[in-house]
């Protein structure tokens, strides 16, 4: 592109999958993208990847848009609102990925291979006892017509594969880092489209890209390493590259990756629990490192305290957040601090508005409504309702080990249990038929009555021995605050029973 020809205008997406609950993380990078788009009069896309049909979650899609609605990050283009590039579900896209996956073969750049699971199988085995990195090691590459006719008559399964150069190495440019370069022999030979039809990632997430017209590609840093084989792509197809800009990923307070084991991690858990989007919006904000601190001129001039520069709003950003002064430092998702921030934000409420935002989560009447048949049979009086129902409305309940641990059995023994509770309950749609088949069938797996597996439930849940109905509680509740519940129960019991020995 020679200097006078006029910029493409600025098109941005987020891409996120639809495996589970809303991630903060894609809050963070469509925070960021928003801003980029929004502050260069461009557009921002939201584009749904749900090719990966093994880990796809049906009401996770609907779950996305609301939690980024409730974060009023509104999109111009996307699966409900359209438009002019759609549509914008790649399950919908099948046919153009195959199209593209065709020409890529047609110009030498992608080959079939017909290797069995079992085969790749062996293949990784045998590099990892030869302690090599494991990856195919490209035997397909250069099948002959007959080979090819003979894998398909005995119907082998056939991939398609990109077919990295052997030699030689991919640079691409990072707006962040500067030039970055994979040698070739780091770089596997991508599998583009599966066995069932799908494309992988990488070949529908370059092709959308490409047909998209975006720009600038804003996502987190742990996609550099799949960047080598999207570059190699473009330049395949013949298409020109977008930047790349890979934010620093979020990170645990011990600075591991952020994970749900140490953070909650979703965005519904942060809604119902009573955070306000504006606090959420300047936090994900302060993650960035896009917003100047104020100077130490302006901290003495206005008397301003060192942490009032950390609060800003959704419009400020859009006036001052510059991506020029993003860090790579890896930031820190400090609950801790998005507590005081969240804070600090009901506070500066004017009392009709904090009233409303209770009305709006805690006591709405949606979770009035489900909670009131729980225990319409079991009170005497309308004041009863309170102790009754208490733990829906606390953010934190702790039972002492009196209420939890079965007679037969130790501390440690039921905290295993509990554990054992949390990573099923996690896979298990919360459904009172689903949860109870669940619990009964971790009963008798591990030898743990009914009476005592449900007694467990209920004091980590309720904090205490008796309950309304503990599965229809546990659905009212939620599960997003259920599952956090459950890990601070086991994370704090640990600690608890640690200081004590
Ligand atoms: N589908 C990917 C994700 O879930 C998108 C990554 C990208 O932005 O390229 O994060």
């Amino acid at each position: 592109m020679s200097e006078l020809d006029p910029q493409p205008p600025i098109r941005v997406r987020i891409a996120p999958s639809p495996t589970g609950d809303p991630h903060v993380g894609t809050a963070y990078i469509g925070l960021l993208n928003f801003l980029y788009a929004r502050q260069r009069g461009g557009k921002f896309v939201l584009r749904i990847e749900d090719t990966d049909r093994a880990r796809f979650v049906s009401d996770s899609e609907q779950m996305i848009f609301d939690a980024l609605r409730w974060l009023d990050l509104a999109w111009d283009e996307g699966p409900d609102v359209g438009g002019p590039f759609g549509p914008y579900r790649q399950s919908e896209r099948t046919e153009i990925y195959r199209s593209h996956v065709d020409l890529l073969l047609v110009s030498g750049h992608a080959y079939r291979s017909f290797e069995t699971a079992e085969e790749l199988d062996a293949m990784r085995k045998s590099q990892i006892a030869a302690k090599l990195p494991p990856r195919y090691n490209g035997a397909h590459r250069e099948l002959s017509a007959s080979q090819i006719a003979v894998y398909e008559a005995e119907g082998r399964p056939a991939v398609v594969r990109l077919k990295v150069p052997v030699e030689g190495e991919t640079a691409f440019r990072d707006e962040l880092r500067g030039a970055i370069t994979f040698s070739h022999n780091n770089v596997d030979d991508q599998v583009l489209l599966k066995s069932d039809g799908f494309p992988t990632y990488h070949l529908a997430n370059v092709v959308d890209d490409h047909l998209m017209q975006i720009t600038d590609v804003i996502r987190a840093e742990e996609w550099i390493s799949s960047t080598p084989k999207h570059v190699l792509l473009y330049k395949a197809f013949g298409w020109e590259l977008p930047r790349f800009w890979h934010m620093p990923l979020l990170r645990n307070i011990d600075k591991s990756k952020i994970s749900k084991r140490k953070n909650p991690v979703s965005l519904i858990y942060y809604r119902e629990s009573g955070f306000l989007p504006q606090a959420m919006l300047n936090f994900l904000g302060l993650m960035g490192g896009g917003m100047a601190q104020p100077t130490e001129e302006e901290i003495v001039s206005k008397g301003i305290n060192i942490k009032q520069g950390d609060i800003f709003s959704l419009p400020e950003m859009l006036e001052k957040f510059d991506f020029k002064r993003i860090s790579l430092g890896g930031p820190v998702f400090d609950l801790t601090k998005l507590k005081w921030l969240n804070g600090e934000y009901l506070r500066a409420l004017p009392p009709e508005q904090f009233f409303q935002a209770l009305r709006a989560t805690i006591f709405s009447d949606d979770y009035l409504r489900r909670i009131a048949p729980l225990v319409q049979t079991r009170i005497e009086t309308l004041a009863q309702f309170g102790e009754m129902t208490d733990f829906f409305f606390k953010d934190d309940v702790m039972p002492a080990p009196e209420a939890f641990v079965p007679k037969a059995r130790t501390l440690e023994e039921t905290l295993a249990f509990a554990a054992e509770q949390l990573v099923l309950l996690e896979a298990t749609p919360f459904t009172h038929d689903e949860l109870e088949a669940a619990l009964k069938q971790i009963g008798v797996d591990k030898q743990w009555p009914v009476k005592d597996n449900f007694m467990l439930l209920r004091a980590i849940l309720t904090g205490k021995t008796a309950s309304p109905p503990l599965l229809e509680s546990l659905i009212v509740f939620g599960r997003a605050r259920a599952l956090d519940r459950m890990r601070r129960f086991i994370d704090t019991q640990k600690r608890l029973a640690a200081t004590r020995k």
